[in-house]
């Protein structure tokens, strides 16, 4: 029992040490923890997500510049609801529930009232994929398959 008592500072420093681990696995979780993985909206996707307009494309009905959303039903542009709602009012009219963010790419279900995993979402990858590459010139990094293990089963 002796051997086993622990200097504070030891203990101390071990605490430290989980506290923040655990900080940071959250904190890098947490851009992802809200995403859904699935959704019962995805028929109504566009059946040609491999031509879409740039994310530069202005607002098809005010012309904002910048920061808009790509419906993923029609491949419309509208704005988002902190400048004019068109994406938001086009949901209202029309039904389309899915929209790309061309600020950060993220994948909105408005009938779902959440955000989309385009990674996981197999239907979601390649327009996700297509919007990444006209925003940033190159294709998006690996996330989900770099758990498989290569050459160690015998
Ligand atoms: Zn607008
Ligand atoms: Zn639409
Ligand atoms: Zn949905």
């Amino acid at each position: 029992m002796a051997d086993q008592a622990p200097n504070s500072s030891s203990s101390a420093a071990l605490e430290f040490g989980i506290e923040g681990d655990e900080e940071f696995i959250h904190g890098a979780a947490s851009g992802w923890v809200e995403a859904r993985t699935s959704c019962d909206h995805l028929g109504s996707l566009s059946t040609d997500l491999l031509h879409i307009p740039t994310p530069d494309t202005p607002c098809n009905r005010c012309d904002h510049p910048s920061e808009n959303w790509l419906c993923l039903c029609c491949k419309g542009v509208l704005c988002s609801r902190f400048v004019n709602k068109h994406m938001l009012q086009h949901y209202q009219q029309s039904n389309h529930s899915l929209a790309l963010s061309f600020s950060d790419l993220s994948v909105w279900c408005f009938a779902c009232d959440a955000y989309l995993d385009a990674q996981v979402i197999s239907q979601l990858r390649p327009v996700h994929e297509t919007a990444y590459i006209l925003k940033f010139s190159e294709p998006p990094p690996f996330r989900t398959m770099e758990m498989q293990t290569i050459g160690e089963n015998p």
